[in-house]
């Protein structure tokens, strides 16, 4: 069993990590790889290139994807568990304030953007969710895999999660995939075995998807330019799960050397870098982060707050701890 402090920590970095990664992947949303490597890898906080997303966010501030995932735990913290009308409310009424912010309004996906469209104007969560297999449910993921210990319960309510906003089998099982690996990870289960339980869950909602997480582990070794180029970084689910999990199995030692590969993956970086993050300080915890990434995040003692919330409520729930 893991001692309660060590746990905590987990949480901390899991949705610590999350959010560093995304607040640091933004600088280099939308690049192509060979234009990052021709700039020079970032390895820290800054200023988004101009024309993209977050070209108006501030260094150390988080997009979408980090918004939406405390917007989960959020939901799971007030209802004690992940309840889908709640959830699919206040991604509904989050999504709004975001379309009214001229500065935020661009980081929404068209994905995301049409199911909150949708469930604003009384569509039922149901039949809200986008068909097309985006990363936007996968993303946001990480704190169901935190709150639920038994991994049946994880895999339920991450696919039941992503269905307001993105239904298809692909988008689906991106979100069973990752937080199936956030609580492997919890666990502290070796990397092969985190992969493996990732790719049985995800399995059983599309075929596609573990295949490639399998061949995202096997490339572990490989350079990240021949790895990256043939798993892809577009803001599909088949791209960024596998290139998070490359850069999270090539460095499973290091979350710092982690997170700098998954920034630098190119295309949807931000989305990577988040889940890469989420692996990273769920398998490791807060402190194996460098001190100037913690120190530099915007709404550090939010992200911290929620995510000490989401700890007491997972361990008051829970025989298994
Ligand atoms: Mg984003």
């Amino acid at each position: 069993m893991i001692p309660s402090e060590a746990l905590r920590i987990k949480y901390s970095g899991c949705m610590l990590g999350a959010a560093m990664g995304d607040a640091m992947g933004k600088q280099n949303e939308g690049m192509s790889r060979e234009t990052i490597l021709s700039r020079g890898y970032v390895k820290d906080y800054g200023m988004a290139a101009s024309g993209s997303p977050g070209e108006k966010l501030r260094p150390g501030q988080y997009t979408d994807d980090t918004e939406q995932m405390l917007v989960l735990a959020r939901s799971i913290i007030d209802c004690s568990g992940f309840d889908i009308n709640d959830f699919s409310k206040k991604i509904a009424k989050w999504g709004a304030i975001m379309l009214s912010d001229p500065v935020k309004k661009s980081l929404l996906g068209p994905s995301s953007t049409g199911a909150i469209i949708r469930l604003n104007s009384g569509v039922r969560w149901e039949e809200s969710g986008s068909d097309t297999p985006s990363c936007g449910s996968a993303m946001r993921v990480a704190p169901i895999g935190l709150f639920y210990g038994d991994l049946d319960e994880v895999e339920s309510n991450a696919a039941l999660s992503s269905v307001p906003t993105h239904r298809s089998k692909g988008a689906i099982a991106g979100a069973v995939a990752v937080a199936a690996g956030i609580r492997c990870a919890v666990l502290d289960m070796e990397c092969s075995d985190i992969i493996r339980e990732s790719c049985k869950r995800a399995s059983r909602y599309d075929a596609s998807l573990p295949e490639k997480i399998e061949l995202s582990f096997e490339n572990r070794h490989r350079e990240p330019d021949m790895a990256f180029a043939q798993l892809g970084t577009s803001y599909m689910v088949y791209d960024v799960v596998p290139s998070a999990l490359y850069c999270f199995s090539k460095h499973f030692e290091s979350p710092e050397k982690a997170l700098i590969e998954a920034v630098n993956a190119g295309g949807d970086t931000d989305s990577i870098a988040c889940i890469t993050g989420a692996l990273c300080g769920a398998l490791h915890g807060v402190y194996a982060f460098p001190e100037r990434w913690i120190r530099g995040l915007e709404n550090k003692e939010l992200v911290e707050n929620i995510a000490a919330d989401l700890f007491e409520k997972s361990i008051s729930r829970s025989s298994y701890f």
